[in-house]
């Protein structure tokens, strides 16, 4: 906490983040045999259109993922800020698509509690542990062969860099970043600092960041009143008033190029397949609420390498 004071509420966003996407899986949503090992108390229900919302996020983040490994042959790092509890590096093996390299950063809080289900968990350990080389742990810290979990405040730029070095980073490998819901809870002046630091300091990055944005209007200032009442402040919340305010912040820090993408049309790119089985497994009483979420979240794709301008859903 210190000089940000306490970053309690943020910290408890994970457990919602984890409990609303736990729902989703138990109704059918999609496949994570991981998630369960982190929620031992099981999920709370939650209504049809917060769980179609965590499926559109969630798939939408794994498809480029995986695109940026199938592109680069396995050739290159995931780097998940603020991962919370997110289970994608298991996903990713599972199906064989595995980077050089996943590195996952978060409060010490958080990366702690991860830690702690990581060891309890048979199938978990299983999937980081490799034969020659021994998993390396402390309190909020995991160093295992290919997967490294870190203890670090984003905002403080020293303690990002020394834990990526800690994980063994190389800066020259193509590198997909992820923040899922995450920047926005720090001041835009450390969230722009930390984007400026990634663009120039890895040789070819990729970004994917998920989080709100057309806040201008009443359903964007209810949906904010809301998530201050049951969290914490959102500093970062005048990043997100338009899709071209979630572009200019990755050009104004050195990237190349960004495109954003509400929900919306995020939704409609989802492979049409899953989407047809996955709209009957609930009712939905109102589409209006669903396209009102939908149009207050989005996608955004930065790069400073154009080969990464193909990644796209
Ligand atoms: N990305 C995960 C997901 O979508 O399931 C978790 C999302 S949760 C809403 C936000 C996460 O960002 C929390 O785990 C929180 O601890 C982390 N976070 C926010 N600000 C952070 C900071 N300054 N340093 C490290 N982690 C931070």
């Amino acid at each position: 906490a210190g000089e940000y004071g306490s970053d309690d509420g943020v910290i408890a966003t994970n457990d919602d983040a984890t409990s609303c996407k736990a729902c989703a899986v138990s109704l059918g949503y999609w496949k994570d045999p991981y998630l369960a090992c982190f929620l031992p108390s099981g999920p709370d229900r939650r209504p049809p259109e917060i769980n179609r919302g965590f499926y559109c996020r969630t798939q939408a983040i794994y498809l480029l993922v995986q695109k940026f490994i199938q592109v680069n042959k396995g050739e290159c790092q995931v780097v998940n800020l603020g991962a919370g509890f997110d289970t994608m590096f298991w996903r990713l093996k599972s199906s064989g698509d595995t980077p050089v390299r996943f590195v996952e950063l978060d409060f010490p809080e958080v990366t702690a509690k991860k830690t702690h289900y990581i060891q309890r968990s048979k199938p978990l350990l299983q999937a980081i542990s490799h034969d020659d080389y021994d998993v390396k742990l402390n309190r909020s810290n995991l160093h295992a062969f290919k997967y490294k979990l870190m203890g670090a405040d984003l905002r403080v730029l020293p303690e990002v860099e020394a834990k990526l070095e800690e994980s063994d980073i190389d800066y020259s490998l193509p590198t997909v970043f992820v923040a899922e819901c995450v920047l926005v809870y720090m001041c835009t002046t450390k969230s722009s600092e930390l984007l400026k630091w990634i663009a120039k300091k890895f040789k070819s990055a990729f970004f994917i960041n998920y989080e709100m944005v057309n806040l201008g209007d009443r359903f964007g200032e209810v949906m904010l009143s809301n998530l201050r009442s049951r969290h914490c402040d959102l500093h970062g919340a005048a990043a997100c008033a338009t899709l071209l305010s979630q572009q200019e912040r990755f050009v104004s820090e050195g990237w190349a190029g960004a495109e954003a993408a509400d929900m919306m049309s995020v939704w409609e790119r989802l492979p049409r397949s899953d989407v047809a089985r996955v709209i009957k497994l609930e009712m939905l009483d109102e589409n209006e609420l669903l396209t009102q979420l939908f149009t207050h979240y989005c996608i955004t794709m930065a790069w400073t390498d154009t080969r990464w301008t193909d990644i796209t859903l």
